[in-house]
């Protein structure tokens, strides 16, 4: 269940956004939204992209981490940050990668292991300016069922093969 490991990432990350003066908010994480795959790297991989929210995001911002369902499991974590120079948006899964004068810490590693762990459940990682105003949209795509059409509310199993 994705709500469950965002809930649990975001009780973990929330004293790092408090030190930080910023709010950070959990979406639609008390309904259940099945995606088969490995709960412990499902987790690094929200991890990774919600610690970045909170780590390029200035004091008094917000971050969001939000799980919808349309047509397949949807993962977005929303930030009011600095956001990423477009040239920037592919180039930051590279390893080592980092966006010059970004001004925090980090090896450029987290989002290349986001990547990784995406490929490994067939979905797809993008990042975007967040349609909000300012700051970055990271966004993972789970594949949908093509075994079996989803139920309206709930989600589902998702096979990965
Ligand atoms: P690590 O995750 O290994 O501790 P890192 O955060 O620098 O280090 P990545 O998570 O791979 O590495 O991110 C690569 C670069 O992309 C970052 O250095 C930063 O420049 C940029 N970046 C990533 N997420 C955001 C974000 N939410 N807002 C602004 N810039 C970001
Ligand atoms: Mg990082």
């Amino acid at each position: 269940n994705l709500g469950t490991v965002v809930r649990e990432v975001a009780l973990e990350l929330f004293p790092r956004a408090q030190a930080k003066d910023i709010d950070l908010g959990a979406e639609g994480s008390d309904g259940e939204l099945r995606v088969e795959g490995n709960p412990v790297l499902l987790r690094e991989m929200v991890k990774n992209l919600v610690d970045n929210a909170i780590k390029y995001t200035p004091r008094g911002g917000h971050v969001t981490v939000r799980t919808r369902f349309a047509g397949s499991p949807i993962l977005e974590v929303e930030d009011t940050g600095p956001g990423i120079p477009e040239a920037d948006r592919e180039r930051v899964f590279e390893r080592f990668y980092r966006v010059l004068g970004s001004g925090a810490d980090g090896s450029g590693l987290g989002l290349p292991i986001v990547r990784e762990i995406g490929e490994l459940h067939r979905a797809t990682v993008t990042l975007d300016a967040n349609p909000a105003g300012q700051g970055t949209l990271a966004r993972v795509v789970f594949p949908r069922s093509h075994l079996q059409a989803p139920p309206p509310v709930h989600g589902d199993v998702y096979p990965l093969g």
